[in-house]
């Protein structure tokens, strides 16, 4: 199979914070990718736009460092590199001053796409939205990209919506969410839509439950003082894993169109019920050995924000009334693994007796490290030794099924970045998800705050603290082993 890129518009692209971790670790690399691929055209143009001091050729040197980093194949191709540095310019500026917008303004050309990436930090988004009309920037075809976090709660997040929307329209704005530009996510879709397979048996008549796991090897790292302020609840619960939590449960929606898909999510968060107060477990990890604790890596030794979190979650609805979903997520677990999975109840009378054991068929869509669907089918063991049952996958993983070529698919990142330039808002929150996702999750965090219990502890390397294994435990069923 060959893959087909279909080159996009010409496009101005302008990178706030062009020179921050997240431009140098993703954005660069992912469009110099886009650009190798053929889909970003010459006449395309980046502008790095943050406050260093710096011309375009040192710009163009800072990215070409960015790059060979973080996309190996770049020191492959330095054809295609030199090329596609030349399609960058880079301006000095101050989201909060006047230094550098009206050298901007001369930059962009007028009858372009104009996307303007605020991938700085979420204090600096209310007035880099004012500047950009101030200065004129909020033209109609003007879009504005905004990276996560999306506020802090509901309130802020009202407040951010409404700063934006004085000078943008809905249509304009594309909230990220990275989890939504994997390809599994998308397959995820694929698979239930596009099969009729699933789809009868996607409710509480046929699943007994459904897991979601995000678990992170790694700690809080130099995102020590970030994180502390945020904590699971907020940096990955109330985006990523609830935003895989309505791909799973939403309905059909009519059609693959944005406001469709995101109506028929939107519907399953406000049917989500509050979370009782034993169905959510927060943790915290402790160091063994030469690794820290949590509270020593931020430097905060009273600290009592969360690493981890489970929650037990109940959606009100015709179709998963009485189907449970566990949901969790943290650093410094056993290792780094990322999935979801759809548990089917088990048949209902076994006709090959006790011996032939429980079985159970699951449908596990991996997210990280490798991207892929298994489904777990019950056969019968092979040789003489009688109707002996045995659980085999039906491996999916792409690169097996697709081949190696199809299976290097783009970075979250980079097919985001091109649906901006496409005008295709699927794949991005809309304000009205973010805040009901916002209004469901604060009363959680307001209990924790009200509590005068801290959180768990759990140790490094474990699978989060005890607690959170009776969530399941109670209801007779156990989380699935985080493993790779
Ligand atoms: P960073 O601190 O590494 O970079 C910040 C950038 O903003 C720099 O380019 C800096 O020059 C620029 N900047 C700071 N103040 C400015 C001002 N007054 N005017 C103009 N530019 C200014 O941050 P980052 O890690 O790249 O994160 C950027 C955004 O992306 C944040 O909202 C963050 O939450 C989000 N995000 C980052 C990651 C990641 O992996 N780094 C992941 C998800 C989301």
């Amino acid at each position: 199979m060959v893959s087909r890129v279909i080159p996009v518009d010409p496009f101005d692209l302008v990178i706030f914070g062009g020179t921050g971790d997240l431009a140098q670790r993703k954005i660069l690399p992912g469009l110099f990718r886009r650009f190798r691929a053929g889909q970003m055209g010459g006449d395309a143009r980046v502008i790095g736009a943050a406050r260093s001091d710096m011309d375009a050729d040192a710009y163009r040197d800072f990215a070409r460092k960015a790059v060979m980093e973080f996309e190996p194949e770049a020191a492959k191709d330095t054809e295609h590199l030199d090329s596609f540095l030349q399609q960058l310019d880079y301006v000095t500026i101050d989201a909060r001053g006047n230094a550098g917008w009206s050298e901007l303004t001369g930059m962009l050309r007028d009858d372009e796409i104009r996307a303007f990436y605020f991938s700085v930090a979420p204090s600096l988004f209310g007035d880099l939205a004012d500047r950009l009309h101030k200065h004129g920037l909020d033209c109609p075809n003007c879009r504005i990209v905004v990276e996560k976090p999306f506020g802090r709660d509901l309130q802020t997040a009202k407040a951010l919506n409404a700063t934006i929307a004085e000078y943008f329209d809905e249509q304009q704005i594309y909230r990220i969410d990275h989890y939504l530009g994997k390809e599994t996510v998308q397959n995820l879709m694929a698979i239930r839509f596009g099969n009729t397979l699933f789809e009868p048996l996607w409710n509480s008549q046929y699943v007994d439950h459904i897991q979601i796991t995000v678990a992170e090897e790694v700690g809080v790292g130099g995102r020590g003082d970030y994180y502390d302020r945020s904590g699971a609840m907020r940096d990955m619960m109330q985006n990523h894993i609830m935003q895989l939590l309505c791909l799973i449960a939403m309905e059909p929606p009519a059609k693959f169109d944005p406001d469709a898909v995101r109506d028929e999510k939107l519907k399953v968060i406000r049917a989500l019920d509050p979370v009782a107060p034993e169905d959510a477990v927060r943790g915290q990890y402790e160091g063994t050995g030469q690794s820290g604790s949590y509270r020593n890596e931020v430097g905060n030794r009273d600290s009592t924000t969360e690493s981890f979190v489970a929650l037990r979650a109940t959606i009100s609805n015709w179709r998963w009334a009485g189907t449970p979903f566990y949901l969790r997520t943290g650093k410094r677990l056993r290792e780094r693994a990322s999935e979801i999975a759809v548990v089917f109840k088990d048949a209902p009378h076994s006709i090959f007796g006790a011996d032939a054991g429980r079985h159970r068929n699951i449908l596990t869509i991996k997210l990280q490290p490798n991207e892929g669907i298994e489904l777990g089918v019950t056969i019968k063991e092979p040789g003489p030794g009688g109707m002996r049952l045995v659980d085999v996958p039906l491996d999916m993983t792409f690169a097996e099924a697709l081949g190696p070529e199809e299976a290097d698919f783009p970075d979250a990142y980079e097919r985001l970045i091109m649906d901006v330039i496409r005008g295709n808002q699927t794949l991005f929150m809309r304000g009205d998800e973010v805040e009901a996702a916002w209004a469901w999750i604060d009363p959680i965090i307001a209990l924790w705050e009200e509590s005068d219990r801290p959180p768990l502890t759990y140790a490094t390397g474990s699978s989060g603290p005890d607690d959170a294994l009776m969530l399941m435990h109670r209801d007779g069923r156990r989380w699935r082993e985080i493993r790779a």
